[in-house]
């Protein structure tokens, strides 16, 4: 099966799922003439990273230097692998700090293993925002288990029930470099923190041989800085929710009170380490911070608190999806406050408070779905 065939059964939704096994030898084989992380430094080849690879062209070619590479010819992400393996000893790799020992096999909140993890799929994502997707696709990686328990989860067998294929960290690696060799922008690890360290070593293991896209971390937003601060000079992208401004809100519908302090202090890190995101020529995001806030019923996520934060914090442009495709899902009939679809003026309401902030990236959906 070649890459345009790959590509076609995505399109009619046949691929639903390839897992992170065995799949290399049913791709095209554009990773083999990826230059080795042995040839040359890293310096020598680093440009401007808003000059990646644009739709279809293989990454490999491009200028592009993803931030990883420098830190995996030093040993530094190897180094980096370890301090973050050694913190599942005493589990506090995300600030519900359970202290468990995940390596002699206890499980936290999160119900993640230790040595290995859990995916519940691999593919190129063409849903994502548009510059993550391009025409190649955004590379995705979902991970099973989460830090968090969102009552209207979308996702919940994935995320509370844990569903999805147990994989080794070189299993890992090897899934990233299909999906470069599938012609996707990004690796897109979704839902990642609770598996830091397996993918920190697994970027390593791929550097080493030929991977070169940039890394999206796609997260809940709820992350510990002390963590974030290893993975500054791994990540480019970095993807975070802002689900809730209020902590009474995030306590009841997603069992986690600290939430929205701890992920202001978690986005600032994230703005700190890799800037505004702004798009190529081509339109595609090689680096920066992308933000993503769920407009939910009865102002429960407190969107304009949210949007009165970031204009107050960060740059005005950086990059905002306002998002209106809350559907109450799992448990959220359970709340009546949640158990609905948004409005349109609620969500036009969120959008007209942004702008009369005067932030000025919104993800291009926004105004489309107004439209609608
Ligand atoms: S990653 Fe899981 S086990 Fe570790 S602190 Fe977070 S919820 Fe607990």
């Amino acid at each position: 099966m070649n890459a345009a065939t790959l590509k076609a059964l995505v399109g009619v939704g046949i691929l639903a799922v390839f897992v992170a096994v065995g799949l290399s030898s049913r791709l095209s084989p554009r990773a083999a003439a990826a230059p080795s992380a042995e040839s040359g430094t890293a310096e020598s080849r680093r440009s401007d990273p808003t000059d990646a690879h644009s739709g279809g062209t293989p990454p490999v070619d491009g200028a592009f230097v993803p931030a990883y590479l420098e830190l995996h010819e030093s040993g530094e992400l190897a180094e980096r692998a370890r301090q973050l393996w050694s913190m599942m000893e005493a589990c506090t790799l995300c600030p519900r700090n359970c202290g468990v020992n995940r390596l002699a096999g206890a499980q936290g909140f999160c119900r993640a293993p230790g040595s290995d993890l859990v995916i519940a799929s691999v593919q190129p994502h063409f849903g994502e925002e548009r510059p993550l997707v391009g025409q190649g696709g955004s590379g995705t990686i979902f991970f099973s288990h989460c830090n968090l328990r969102c009552v209207f989860c979308q996702n919940y067998q994935i995320s509370i029930l844990g569903r999805g294929n147990r994989v080794s960290i070189e299993q890992l690696a090897t899934a990233m470099l299909q999906l470069q060799a599938f012609g996707a922008h990004n690796i897109n690890v979704v839902t990642p923190t609770h598996y830091t360290p397996h993918i920190v070593a697994a970027i390593d293991i791929a550097a080493g041989r030929g991977l070169r896209l940039p890394i999206v971390w796609n997260t809940s937003g709820w992350e510990r800085v002390e963590v974030l601060r290893l993975l500054d000079g791994v990540v480019d992208i970095y993807l975070p929710d802002m689900k809730f401004a209020s902590g009474a809100e995030s306590g009841q519908f997603a069992g986690s009170p600290g939430y929205p302090e701890e992920t202001k202090l978690a986005v600032l890190e994230m703005h700190r380490q890799v800037g505004v995101a702004h798009p190529n020529s081509n339109g595609i995001v090689n680096r920066g911070l992308m933000i993503r806030h769920l407009v939910m019923p009865d102002s429960a996520s407190g969107s304009k608190e949210i949007l009165d934060w970031i204009a107050a914090n960060l740059p005005t442009d950086t990059y905002i999806n306002i998002m209106q495709q809350y559907s109450p899902h799992h448990e959220a009939f359970n709340h009546p406050r949640i158990a609905r679809r948004i409005t349109p003026e609620e969500y036009q309401q969120v959008v007209d408070h942004a702008h009369h902030l005067g932030l000025s990236n919104l993800d291009s959906r926004t105004a489309r779905w107004l439209r609608e």
